[in-house]
């Protein structure tokens, strides 16, 4: 508490975090709490999840807040709901000793009328999602004016989610006087860009390295057939009875159907994807959070909002198609000083994409065995005994005492240990008994298996995706959400299976699952795009890299983008609307 209160947090606020088990400051909260508590300045901090960043921007805002204004003096940005009920709540918990600090949070998906009553009893923290946030704006339901602090928590996140024109609205909307603080993960371009066309010579502040993963995370693979994922998936849960973890998929059809494999498998789990209204999804994260549930399979997506911060396990099911979603991923294990594993279940084709992540990550995964039967049942069957040797005798027996050890009085200790496991495990055993060994040998492993994705159908998963490339991107304000639009109004066929969706500064790559559709590039030949012609083309190789829009080669689409932000403003060059007032109609 005495390095808290060095920092220059007082009272009330210290109070409040010694509740909370807060003693010393994060690296993070250090560096920070500082620069917002004493200067009038920006800020760019980087730093991974799990580092403590909402106390590190949360406690000097609250310390600031001058409460006898009735005004929105701060406001939040975050990347989904469930992030923007999880600082709203964290906030609270700060400011419990100082009752007349008031807290909202506004987000999508939920009556906005309701959100509004609320903003009209007076608030000065306002936690938003982007989009709710404009909404409110543009209905002239909320009142701005007075906003000193601007926080971008996540601001990767928002701009991959998509929300690049509307921070770009919102931050157009502030008073040009306010700081701004930006907190990242990961610092791609357009996060940059948003700092230099909206930051006043921020602070720049890291906390731990760029891309790096934290350093309480051991990252291993599992390296088999396509075929064989799942088994391997499954034997790798049974071989860690006390698992609580994430199984990442790339698509919401592989989350739902290995959750559904997982539960008929005898696993408690659910899956968490974009399908799920908000009840069942607030109903799966509960259950999850109460540890009812022992795995959840997400997609990256509908994992990010949630916040659990003692997973033992992340699974990557699916590697992904950028280091940056590895990271995120991994980064949700191994928190709070706690030891965490990252898995990658990859079939042989996937050895290239693991080594670029081991590039960028400067680490090394460590190639681990599929367990076998008796490695199974061995875990399962120690962990189950250490429970037992660990269960508290509290209860009395006496009532029943003497009829018990009757019953029991024929068998020796071994006999009576023989008949609780078969009880217990009889199902187990037996499934485990003389099962397969999935591990490749050393050859194939090195050629790549004898089998993959590539030529045929893909086996570990029921679609196929192939890849096709749009010619807009960042710079024209393309985001996911136009291209599920897009995608919707004109296929063919409704509810087709995307895949990744990647999108460069002039060109966007994705994903689709087009068996059975002829011609789905021709759909989108009328289509077109902030007055852009639509134009889609197969990928013909799925697995080309770094092909980030350098193929460009229509001159006719230049001649209708302007560029944007209007060239190269320094830090501190504040452009007033750079982004914003300059976007193409
Ligand atoms: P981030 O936003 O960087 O991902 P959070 O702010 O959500 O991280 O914090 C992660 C977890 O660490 C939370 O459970 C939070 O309560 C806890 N935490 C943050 N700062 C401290 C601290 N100084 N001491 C102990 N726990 C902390
Ligand atoms: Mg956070």
């Amino acid at each position: 508490m005495e390095k808290f209160k060095e920092l220059g947090l007082d009272g009330e606020i210290l109070k409040g975090i010694a509740d909370l088990g807060f003693e010393t400051p994060s690296p993070i909260q250090e560096k920070v709490i500082p620069v917002i508590l004493s200067e009038e300045s920006d800020l760019v901090a980087l730093a991974q999840t799990g580092t403590g960043k909402t106390a590190a921007f949360g406690l000097p805002l609250l310390q600031k807040l001058e409460t006898g204004m009735n005004k929105i003096q701060v406001l939040i940005l975050s990347p989904t709901r469930e992030l923007c009920v999880q600082i709203g709540n964290d906030l609270k918990n700060y400011s419990k000793y100082c009752p007349a600090v008031r807290i909202a949070c506004v987000y999508g998906g939920t009556d906005i009328r309701k959100q509004i009553r609320e903003l009209e009893k007076g608030v000065h923290i306002l936690v938003a999602t982007p989009g709710r946030l404009c909404d409110l704006i543009k209905r002239g339901a909320v009142d701005i004016d007075a906003v000193k602090g601007v926080v971008l928590d996540e601001a990767d996140e928002m701009l991959n989610m998509g929300f690049k024109e509307d921070l770009n609205f919102i931050l157009d909307e502030t008073p040009e006087t306010r700081n701004t603080y930006l907190f990242s993960a990961t610092m791609p371009r357009e996060v940059e860009r948003i700092a230099r066309n909206y930051l006043h010579s921020p602070k720049e502040i890291a906390a731990g390295k760029k891309n790096q993963g934290a350093d309480t995370v051991r990252h291993e693979y599992y390296q088999v057939k396509a075929k064989d994922c799942y088994e391997t998936l499954h034997r790798v849960i049974d071989c860690a009875p006390d698992m609580y973890a994430i199984i990442f998929t790339r698509t919401k059809m592989d989350a739902r159907d290995i959750a559904h494999k997982l539960q008929k498998d005898g696993i408690d789990c659910d899956a968490l994807h974009g399908d799920l209204g908000q009840n069942q999804r607030d109903e799966v994260m509960a259950r999850f959070r109460s540890k009812r549930l022992k795995v959840l399979v997400a997609t990256d997506v509908a994992a990010r909002g949630l916040d659990v911060d003692n997973l033992t396990h992340v699974i990557n099911f699916n590697l992904p198609e950028d280091v940056e979603s590895y990271t995120h991923r991994s980064g949700r294990t191994g928190r709070a000083g706690r030891e965490g594993v990252s898995v990658a279940i990859i079939n042989s084709k996937e050895k290239g994409k693991l080594r670029r992540i081991e590039g960028v990550l400067k680490k090394k995964f460590e190639y681990k065995e599929v367990p076998g039967g008796n490695e199974v049942c061995r875990a399962q069957l120690l962990y189950y005994a250490d429970k037992i040797l660990a269960a508290e005798q509290k209860e009395t027996l006496e009532p029943y005492q003497q009829e018990l050890f009757e019953k029991f009085r024929e068998l020796t200790k071994e006999e009576l240990i023989q008949k609780m496991v078969s009880y217990e495990f009889g199902r187990l055993l037996k499934k485990y008994a003389g099962v397969a060994d999935l591990n490749l040998t050393e050859d194939e492993r090195r050629q790549g298996g004898g089998e993959g994705r590539r030529g045929g159908r893909s086996e570990e998963s029921e679609h196929e995706f192939t890849t096709f490339s749009v010619n807009v991107g960042k710079e024209d304000g393309f985001t996911p959400r136009d291209l599920m639009t897009i995608i919707n109004e004109n296929a063919p066929r409704k509810g087709l299976e995307i895949g990744s969706i990647r999108i460069f500064e002039s060109n966007t790559k994705f994903e689709v699952d087009v068996r059975g559709l002829n011609g789905f590039a021709g759909c989108f030949r009328n289509v077109s795009f902030n007055g852009l012609p639509f134009t889609v083309t197969e990928v013909k190789d799925r697995y080309s890299r770094n092909s980030n829009g350098k193929k460009r080669n229509s001159t006719a689409n230049n001649r209708w983008r302007k560029s944007e932000g209007g060239g190269r403003a320094r830090f501190g060059e504040k452009k007033k609307g750079a982004g914003g007032k300059k976007r193409r109609k």
